[in-house]
């Protein structure tokens, strides 16, 4: 069903976010979600989860076939505990395992896996089917949700998302430079633009917001009153 020929009152209450690395998706949606009293689905969670289970596994990531193997065997759930959203693989909680610098480098070739995005998508849909959640991806306006009530992408100018991201890779006790998480992130968008299953793009009906020099609260009190005004 299109958005354009359904009542409003059938419309998903999904707020879609996609946007490049480091642009603010999750704590917005976090934060979104928090205010409006939703759930919160952090997607890039659930491919992060997925390439720790690919690495535990000893699987070359060129082995697309059985990366696809390993996506339909495995258990990926995100469930809200009292100290936020955790990211539970196979029955264990690998909420903090899914941000080491491997796992960051090995999602970006399971994820352009077609078995692997067919898998995390059918989750996805069936996580948000009930309504009532900020969704945030590359792909949720796209591919996912593309019926969502209203769709937001998310920019930053490369520098301030370099500047964001290394300040939490610090927090969490890394000594990344700027010049090579700028490096990374950069590399992960062009990979991301460029594959072939739902590449990274603005969905035509989405609303763009630069948040280079937005506050968070500006950024996330501009989606809220952009959602409430539809
Ligand atoms: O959002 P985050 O940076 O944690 O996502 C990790 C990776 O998962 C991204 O670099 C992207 O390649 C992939 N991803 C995706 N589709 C989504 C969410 C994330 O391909 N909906």
């Amino acid at each position: 069903m299109s958005q354009d020929s359904s009542p409003l009152s059938e419309v998903p209450e999904i707020i879609a976010i996609d946007g490049p690395a480091g642009a603010g998706k999750t704590t917005t949606a976090r934060e979104i979600a928090r205010r409006l009293d939703f759930m919160h689905l952090d997607t890039g969670a659930m491919y992060r989860a997925l390439a720790l289970k690919v690495l535990r596994d000893g699987c070359p990531l060129d082995d697309a076939e059985r990366i696809g193997q390993i996506a339909q065997d495995a258990r990926v759930a995100l469930l809200l505990g009292e100290s936020g959203q955790r990211v539970i693989l196979d029955g264990e909680d690998v909420t903090d395992l899914i941000r080491s610098p491997e796992v960051t480098q090995a999602v970006t070739p399971v994820c352009e896996v077609g078995q692997v995005r067919e898998r995390m998508v059918e989750l996805q849909r069936l996580a948000g089917s009930s309504g009532g959640v900020v969704v945030e991806g590359r792909d949720i306006g796209t591919v996912v949700f593309p019926d969502a009530r209203i769709k937001i992408f998310l920019i930053a100018d490369l520098s301030e998302r370099a500047r964001r991201r290394m300040l939490e890779l610090q927090a969490a006790g890394n000594t990344a430079t700027l010049d090579e998480v700028m490096t990374q992130i950069a590399e992960r968008d062009r990979r991301d633009q460029q594959r072939d299953l739902a590449p990274l793009r603005q969905a035509a009906d989405a609303i763009l917001i630069d948040t280079t020099s937005l506050s968070f609260d500006q950024q996330v009190e501009e989606i809220i009153r952009l959602y409430t005004a539809r």
